[in-house]
């Protein structure tokens, strides 16, 4: 590689910017001929020596904001007014700007960007917060019936039960001999929301109780052993009948009660 010009043999002293050709003292003659226009982008070596050895980096600052350009002027006016600036210096000042300006959009993007971020972190929480204080009424409403209706239905068991003992007493030559001690209580494979769905499809109180007949109303799912009943009453079915009704008072009365305050 030479750095003469192979056409005059002569050293290059010139560089034009636009077609970034080097040239020689004769080229530079006939390259300004030929593109009049790239006068302003041709410099000599000197000239671009010159400008480098005298350019202060402090110097080159960001002139698009307006507090800069206004401290840039001041600075053009108090030094000497014409001194020669490469493309170079140029070049310089312009990859700062952009730098600082590209700096500056990406910063501000980023601001926005945070800022919708929180906005929308804050929306979501407050949602959050509103689901649970709605739900949590709604939670504690659904315990509530769920615990009333659990209640209800240990109510509702226990008079069935009484109904259908009754009906045995009246017709005791019939039942005698059943088996109650090998069933298993199945009641509690049922949950309070089968049940429920159960009482929306049950039209009546009868239909209810055909419904869950192998189950709640399972008639070897009882509270009581007629055997030791007949026993222990010596075969009075009046008294056994007082005697449960009275345990039933017992053990419902008080809750039963309770409930209605609740409710
Ligand atoms: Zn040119
Ligand atoms: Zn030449």
């Amino acid at each position: 590689m030479t750095m003469k010009c192979l056409n005059h043999q002569k050293s290059h002293e010139f560089i034009c910017y636009q077609c970034n050709c080097l040239m020689c003292s004769k080229c530079i003659f006939i390259h300004s001929k030929d593109h009049p226009d790239h006068f302003d982008q041709c410099e000599h070596i000197d000239d671009i020596k010159h400008s480098l050895s005298t350019l202060k980096l402090d110097d080159i600052i960001d002139t698009t904001t307006t507090n800069n350009h206004i401290n840039n002027e001041n600075k053009n006016n108090n030094n000497n007014e014409f001194r020669f600036k490469s493309q170079i210096n140029n070049k310089l000042k312009y990859l700062w700007e952009s730098l600082r300006s590209s700096t500056s959009r990406y910063q501000s993007l980023s601001t926005t960007e945070n800022d919708i971020k929180q906005h929308f972190e804050q929306l979501h929480q407050y949602l959050i917060r509103e689901e649970h204080k709605l739900q949590r009424d709604i939670i504690n409403d659904k315990h509530t019936i769920t615990n009333q209706i659990d209640n209800n239905l240990m109510n509702l068991k226990y008079l069935i039960n009484i109904i259908k003992l009754f009906n045995k007493l009246n017709n005791n030559e019939n039942n005698s001999n059943e088996d109650t001690s090998n069933i298993p209580d199945t009641t509690t494979l049922y949950s309070t929301t089968t049940i429920m769905e159960s009482i929306t499809t049950s039209s009546s109180l009868q239909s209810f109780i055909n419904h869950n007949n192998q189950t709640l109303f399972n008639e070897y799912n009882n509270y009581f052993n007629i055997d030791s009943l007949l026993k222990q009453h010596s075969s009075d079915s009046s008294s056994i009948l007082l005697d449960i009704i009275h345990k039933y008072n017992n053990q419902f009365n008080e809750s039963t009660t309770t409930q209605i305050i609740i409710t």
